[in-house]
This record gives structure tokens, C-alpha cells and sequence, in this order.
């Protein structure tokens, strides 16, 4: 697809890694699937993908931590 941001750059599946603010922690997430702008970097994610995301960043947020580091499950 092409991307808005630049309204230049192609899209092409790729693998981002996303960090949250949530209620003052920070969470990072490694290896989640995105289509990635070739020419501004841009990410953009898929509904399903976001959700599964924000489920994964209110749970690390829930043990009380600062900081959490965590790969993406895609299940
Ligand atoms: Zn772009």
C-alpha cells in the first residue's frame, strides 16, 4: 500500500519493534509484524495486530513494572 505519511514511499511487510507508555511504564514489544514505508520508515499495523499489542502491554503492566521487554505473540 502506499504510504501517508510521505504520500511517496511503498509499503513492504517488515518487522517493527513498539514501545508503550502506559500508566508510567514503559513497555517495549520486539518482532511485531507491520508493513513497513520503504522511504520514511513509517510503520502502520494491522487492527488485529494492534489489539493482540494492547492486550500484551496491559498485561506486562499489570506485574507493577517499570520497564518490560517482550516478544510479540502472534497467538
Ligand atoms: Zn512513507
Amino acid at each position: 500500500m502506499k504510504c501517508v505519511i510521505c504520500k511517496h514511499g511503498e509499503t513492504k511487510p517488515g518487522i517493527m519493534t513498539a514501545s508503550f507508555d502506559h500508566n508510567g511504564a514503559t513497555i517495549i514489544i520486539r518482532g511485531v509484524p507491520a508493513e513497513v514505508c520503504q522511504t520514511c520508515g513509517e510503520n502502520y499495523l494491522t487492527e488485529d495486530v494492534s489489539t493482540k499489542l494492547l492486550s500484551q502491554v496491559r498485561d506486562a503492566a499489570r506485574n507493577g513494572v517499570q520497564i518490560d521487554v517482550r516478544q510479540y505473540l502472534a497467538a
